[in-house]
């Protein structure tokens, strides 16, 4: 019946009765109608290369054939029961999910969103240290919630209002944005680069926030550290990378204060990030609290936060946790057919071999551009920072990059935004992307800057 509805229609009934956040991304979003793999088809027939999964949410493709099978069989069989009945597609995940992470992180709660999953985290976190404050990078995103805005340090979602007691924020060690970036010294097979010669080398930068981070210890939270959440590539800001052995050394700051520590693998896990299969596992920690959702059901609501026995017992003894559709049959029949077919296609070694190609043909767009400040990431998580010149490294304005995303779009490339100036242009496809369709985004992104420079020409 839905496809009835004629665009001006269906613009109408947004603006009058629903959330301004589409209109606020395209000058006019799209009207989907269908999506297959990484494809998507909008209802005039216009095909586009989706090249950002619905936010970094369908990892394995839309209406994967066999994720759509196993979710119809499902629907025919049972849909919902509450927390106090057993059900197999719950125990059979919780199996599957528990033995993709390593010991000790073992115990799984199920949630339905990314939001929840890291506010219970910030419970357990508390319960577990019997303290309040919690960090989190300048520029991170966790949530939405009323408990999670507090970790959450992205312009758009500060509000003046009062939320997020107990939350602290900390400098971002970002590499290429930052006052100390600008070094060799991420884990990228790109590296950043820097004209003027006051760049610190890799470490100097890496042990410079690691002081600034110890300065955010030693304020009031030192006395009531709870815990430490972090993204292992930060996501929304813009797929902003860490120096080298920033976390690790991180961690053991947290956990020297009694804090506990966070993994936030809402964008980054299940493969993505090629190398490994978690995002903590390519700095080299292991989180005392893992969270995850988006990828996980392949665009179906569901989430998770995954910690060890003890923590969770800390959570037990002062909350039954209790989640009407978190672990539901539905979801977890998903999620086990989203890990199956991670496995049986391959997706992170795909995800390691067209990430690292498509990621290096970007990087030549920076040596081509000089808008074009920044180009990095790992395996199908790329950001490529635009700016006014390489040199200044200012952000390039908004409106410009406005225009080179629409022509992106008119060109049937789908591809997402992030940073605090909305600079940096995000590529997160499905992993199921072959080689020639990361040829196809490069070149259309190469003509929008073409077209670009010609219209700055004028
Ligand atoms: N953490 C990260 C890293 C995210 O990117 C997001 C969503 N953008 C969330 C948490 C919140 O997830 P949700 O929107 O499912 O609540």
């Amino acid at each position: 019946r839905y496809q009835s509805l004629a665009y001006d229609h269906v613009l109408e009934i947004h603006k009058r009765h629903l959330s301004p956040v589409a209109t606020a991304y395209f000058q006019k979003p799209l009207l989907l109608h269908q999506g297959h793999m990484e494809w998507l088809f909008d209802s005039e027939g216009n095909r586009y290369l989706d090249f950002f999964s619905g936010i970094v949410t369908v990892s394995v493709g839309h209406c994967h054939p066999k994720v759509s099978a196993v979710a119809q069989k499902q629907l025919g069989r049972l849909w919902h029961t509450s927390a106090v009945f057993f059900h197999p597609p719950m125990h059979e995940y919780a199996k599957e999910l528990s033995a993709l992470l390593p010991e000790p992180l073992k115990v799984i709660f199920l949630t339905n969103s990314g939001s929840e999953a890291n506010d219970l985290a910030m419970l357990m976190a508390r319960a577990h240290s019997n303290n309040m404050d919690i960090i989190s990078f300048r520029g991170a995103y966790h949530g939405c919630s009323p408990y999670t805005l507090g970790l959450t340090n992205v312009g758009t979602f500060k509000m003046e209002l009062p939320g997020g007691i107990g939350c602290q924020s900390t400098m971002c060690p970002d590499v290429f944005r930052g006052p100390w970036g600008g070094s060799h010294c991420r884990d990228s097979p790109v590296q950043t680069t820097r004209k003027c010669s006051c760049a610190p080398d890799c470490c100097q930068a890496r042990d410079e926030y690691i002081e600034q981070f110890k300065d955010t210890l030693n304020t009031s939270v030192a006395k009531s550290l709870a815990g430490f959440f972090a993204e292992p590539i930060q996501g929304v800001n813009g797929v902003v990378q860490y120096p080298k052995g920033f976390l690790k050394e991180a961690f053991k700051l947290v956990r020297e204060r009694g804090g506990v520590c966070i993994a936030d693998e809402v964008q980054t896990g299940f493969g993505r990030l090629g190398s490994h299969f978690w995002g903590f596992q390519t700095h080299d920690v292991l989180p005392d609290i893992v969270t995850m959702a988006k990828g996980i059901g392949n665009g179906f609501p569901m989430a998770a936060v995954v910690t060890t026995p003890e923590i969770a017992q800390s959570l037990a003894k002062c909350l039954l946790h209790f989640n009407t559709f978190g672990g539901n049959p539905m979801a977890c029949a998903i999620g086990s057919a989203v890990l199956e077919v991670i496995k049986e296609e391959n997706l992170q070694k795909n995800s390691q071999e067209v990430g690292t190609y498509m990621l290096l043909k970007f990087a030549k767009l920076r040596d081509e551009f000089e808008i074009v400040g920044d180009v990095r990431g790992k395996g199908l998580m790329i950001g490529i920072e635009m700016v006014q010149d390489k040199e200044s490294r200012k952000p390039l304005p908004r409106e410009e990059v406005n225009q080179i995303h629409e022509d992106c779009k008119r060109l049937g490339l789908l591809v997402g935004r992030g940073g605090i100036f909305s600079q940096t242009f995000r590529i997160a496809p499905p992993m199921c992307i072959t080689k020639p369709e990361a040829d196809f985004a490069v070149d259309v992104f190469r003509s929008a800057l073409i077209q670009h420079m010609e219209r700055r020409a004028k």
